[in-house]
């Protein structure tokens, strides 16, 4: 499988990507399916499974597919629009699918399975329509994390594991990236962005040239966010009597002189998660849970090192291409997804990426940057993912805060370093995937364990 950077940095909604951007992809994705056959929409019927029925309500994921059937994207929805419309099919009890047929369908009437996994992964939505011609058509689409849907069906089935031909430098393991590096005398962004402009139709002075661009685009939608968030005052919603800390965070920064780093590190992180939880336009990094750390640490790199931030278009690119690398190995792997293998799989990864993109663009061989992404996730090994109400907030915010913090850790211990070590970055992956595995499914986004039991929602 050819995982494209714009993939794993895609433009979306909060609070979640696997529970609100991924349901709204795959109900988008059904409408479409719809709008080929040759006769309307009667009915519909959405039925939800595992963790999307488990944390859907707080995750927005009921609005999400609606809006989804209606023929809205994640990446052009309008962030305010959606509360709006979700509320007025609530009132109207209808949904427009495909923005064409009318039919019956509200949030209450979905289906929801929380006891019950289908096969491939917990996060599984089945619709099912009735069409005018007296036909049904059904589909079953899984949310895997991170934004990304998979079809079940034969001719749409994607082996994560499945080589990619295509690009110029496919690679699945760290060590597989290490040796093309050395092979080639090329560093790990060079050797992503080869394969980018490949995906691109290059290669090409074009080629390169859009990609490039969509790097910047990434990187503006990130900072507008880290900006927004700064600003935004208020409690978030959900019911939880949240407050949002960042913009308070934020003036106490602005008004003292020696601030330190940490602490912007700390807002920036925060600032995004913040926005995230109120549904705001959010990038995926690897996911929306996760989405503060990729961004706060490079917000920090440009802010504190003038070197870098007088190369700022370079170093944007290079951190954004070196991240989706790592991202890569983990999607391939293991799992970027909070329900199949906890937290860990989550702001542990994004961690790892930050750390290992950091390393980059200050200087490190691609065997440091291994080490940092290596010691980023080493120590998110285990972490569960247990958010209190089902709401990505407690205690989402303040871990993509500690994960920055840890990230920038990582890369300045492996920038010490000469690059040899004793544990490898795919050690570290597939004790990751293996701890997944062993978790009960109640720390694995169900919020039936962890702290979601043990904290009173009100
Ligand atoms: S605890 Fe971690 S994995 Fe779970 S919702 Fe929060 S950020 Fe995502």
């Amino acid at each position: 499988m050819t995982i494209s950077v714009f993939e794993l940095f895609s433009v979306g909604i909060g609070p979640s990507s696997s529970h609100t951007v991924g349901p709204m992809r795959a109900g988008a994705d059904f409408a479409d399916e719809l709008r080929e056959l040759p006769s309307t929409v009667r009915a519909v019927t959405v039925d939800l499974y595992g963790s999307l029925a488990a944390t859907g309500r707080g995750h927005g994921t009921f609005a999400a597919v609606l809006l989804g059937l209606e023929g809205n994207r994640p990446e052009t929805v309008d962030p305010d629009d959606v509360e709006k419309r979700g509320a007025e099919i609530e009132v109207t009890r209808t949904v427009y699918v495909g923005g064409r047929d009318e039919v019956p369908l509200c949030a209450e009437q979905i289906v929801l399975h929380p006891l019950t996994v289908l096969p491939r992964h917990t996060n599984g939505i089945r619709f099912r329509a009735e069409l005018a011609d007296g036909t049904t058509h059904e589909a079953v689409y899984y949310s895997v994390g991170g934004g990304f849907v998979e079809r079940e069906s034969g001719a749409d089935t994607v082996d994560p594991l499945a080589g990619s031909p295509g690009v110029p430098h496919d690679f699945d393991t760290a060590a597989g990236l290490l040796e093309t590096c050395e092979r080639t005398g090329r560093t790990v962004p060079q050797l992503m962005l080869a394969n980018e402009i490949a995906l691109h139709g290059g290669p090409s002075e074009v080629a390169e040239r859009e990609v490039r661009a969509g790097l910047l685009h990434i990187w503006e939608v990130m900072e507008a966010c880290i900006e927004r968030g700064f600003r935004a005052e208020g409690m978030l919603p959900g019911g939880l009597g949240v407050k949002r800390r960042a913009p308070g965070l934020y003036r106490r920064l602005v008004d003292s002189d020696g601030a330190d780093a940490m602490d912007w590190l700390n807002v920036a992180a925060m600032a995004v998660n913040e926005e995230n939880a109120c549904g705001g336009r959010i990038v995926t990094a690897p996911t929306n849970g996760a989405a503060g750390i990729v961004p706060a640490v490079l917000y920090y790199a440009l802010k504190f090192r003038s070197s870098l931030a007088a190369r700022r278009e370079q170093v944007v690119c290079d951190y954004l291409l070196t991240a989706a690398a790592i991202a890569v190995l983990y999607k391939r792997r293991a799992s970027i997804s909070g329900a199949e293998v906890g937290c860990q799989g989550e702001v542990g990864s994004a961690c790892s990426m930050a750390a290992g993109a950091l390393a980059q663009v200050m200087g490190a061989t691609a065997a440091q940057v291994e080490n940092a992404a290596e010691i980023g996730i080493e120590h998110n090994l285990g972490l569960t993912c247990d958010p209190i109400g089902g709401l990505v907030q407690i205690p989402c915010i303040e871990r993509n805060a500690i994960a920055s913090v840890k990230a920038v850790n990582a890369a300045r211990i492996a920038l010490h370093g000469d690059g040899t070590h004793r544990v490898s970055l795919d050690q570290a992956i597939e004790t990751m995937r293996q701890t997944g595995a062993d978790m009960l499914s109640k720390y694995k986004e169900t919020s039936l364990g962890g702290l979601a039991v043990n904290v009173p929602e009100c």
